[in-house]
């Protein structure tokens, strides 16, 4: 009998799970990047700036990827793997362009879809889901990022309304939105609200001089004064628990995302070693070479099976448990980051060059591994479930 065929760069045949109507999102997808993005991500990225973006939102929602998991309001209703599936061909181009739809989708319309009013759904989900107006998702602030129980941003009653009060840092798409939600603590507990950019005493300057997801735009969001209708809170939304189940929706984009990533990193030094020749030969033929090519697949394809997993649980009726997206998010990034640096290698000198997408992969992972909690803070939480012992404090 022939011995079965073996793709290299899908050694375990893990494409074949994938269901017709999966794979059909993977290459539109695939097929709207190496036409509109691909050529043009390098530039973007040293320039620091996402120069198309309203054109861009507006083509992205028009293929439906904008709150694709979500049902009604225009949104996809895709299962939770064909999301992962599109998430990871969005970060194999750049982890910029897959931050700008989990933001979108999985932090700012999914908080007003599982959080929000009827009026408040209808008022921005449909023009969020075509790209028409862009979401911000404002919870870390100056002084508080990994224990955002702690805030200080604070809203206030007065009269029937409320007043807002603080501010919030390094939050994607801040400066472009046209909606940001805002977590702020009242006297009843923390309290989510949908905040209008163009409402006055709301500002978000745009944050410089980064290293790393540059073709992605973050921003300090200050808020002084901002005045706003009750029907701005989100009625749902009760205490920091609502915005934590928010970043578990984003951290399963994450766990799929940078599988993208590193399949772009291996892939390229995968090539790049069979064509480049030292010593007489391909460096591919160097065990050393084969060492760092066989650990990244091995580390690769680990990851993709624990998004496959995942998406599996988050598509059944009990749903996933935020341990097992931090064992995700945790394991993927680390795994994906150690993938891209090792690539990096493979490349030599060339591996520092934006002419190739490796260190830019790689510095983006450094963002990925510090947002939506760090690694340390996953390692906590998954320290927890495992022991039962609580190590935050
Ligand atoms: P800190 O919380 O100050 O942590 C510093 C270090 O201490 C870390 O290594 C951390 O793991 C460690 N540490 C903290 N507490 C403990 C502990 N108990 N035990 C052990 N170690 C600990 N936020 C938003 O709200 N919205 C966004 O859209 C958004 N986008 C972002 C985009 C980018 C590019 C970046 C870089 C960040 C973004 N963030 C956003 C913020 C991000 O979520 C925070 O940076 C993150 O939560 C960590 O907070 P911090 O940077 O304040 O670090």
């Amino acid at each position: 009998m022939p011995l079965p065929t073996l793709d290299p760069a899908d050694p375990l045949g893990l494409e074949s799970l994938l269901a017709d109507e999966v794979r059909a999102v993977r290459d539109t997808v695939r097929r709207y990047l190496d036409d509109h993005v691909e050529p043009h991500i390098a530039d973007w990225f040293e320039a620091g700036e996402l120069p198309t973006l309203p054109e861009l939102a507006r083509e992205l929602g028009r293929i439906g990827l904008l709150g694709m998991h979500l049902d009604g309001y225009g949104c996809a209703g895709m299962s939770a793997l064909a999301y992962g599936v599109a998430c990871r061909e969005l970060e194999a181009t750049d982890s910029g362009l897959r931050s700008f739809v989990s933001v979108q989708g999985s932090l700012a319309m999914y908080a007003i879809h599982r959080f929000g009013s009827e009026e408040q759904k209808q008022q921005w989900l449909p023009a969020m889901a075509a790209g028409e107006a862009i979401g911000c998702f404002g919870l870390t602030e100056p002084d508080h990022g990994s224990d955002p129980a702690a805030m200080a941003t604070r809203a206030r009653r007065e009269g029937s309304d409320w007043v807002l009060d603080g501010r919030k840092m390094w939050i994607t798409n801040g400066s472009v939105a046209a909606v940001a939600v805002v977590w702020a603590r009242t006297e009843e507990g923390v309290r989510g609200f949908v905040v209008p950019t163009g409402t006055p005493g709301f500002s978000a300057p745009e944050i410089r001089h980064k290293l790393s997801l540059r073709a992605s735009v973050t921003s300090e969001l200050v808020l002084d004064g901002v005045r706003l209708p009750d029907s701005a809170r989100l009625p749902h939304a009760d205490g920091v628990g609502a915005p934590l189940t928010c970043l578990n929706e984003a951290r399963y984009g994450i766990v799929w995302g940078v599988t993208g990533a590193a399949r772009s990193a291996w892939r390229t030094a995968a090539g790049y070693a069979a064509q480049r020749e030292q010593f007489g030969r391909p460096v591919a033929g160097f065990q050393l070479t084969q060492q760092k090519l066989v650990d990244m697949a091995l580390e690769l394809h680990k990851a993709t099976m624990t998004a496959l997993r995942l998406a599996d649980l988050k598509d059944s009726p009990e749903g996933v448990h935020p341990a097992q997206i931090s064992f995700g998010k945790l394991n993927n990034v680390r795994e994906a980051l150690e993938i891209c640096r090792t690539a990096r290698t493979v490349l030599g000198a060339n591996g520092i060059s934006l002419e190739y997408p490796v260190i830019r992969h790689m510095v983006n992972l450094e963002s990925v591994l510090t947002y939506e909690g760090t690694s340390e803070m996953h390692t906590l939480a998954l320290g927890q479930a495992l022991t039962g012992l609580p190590a935050f404090r």
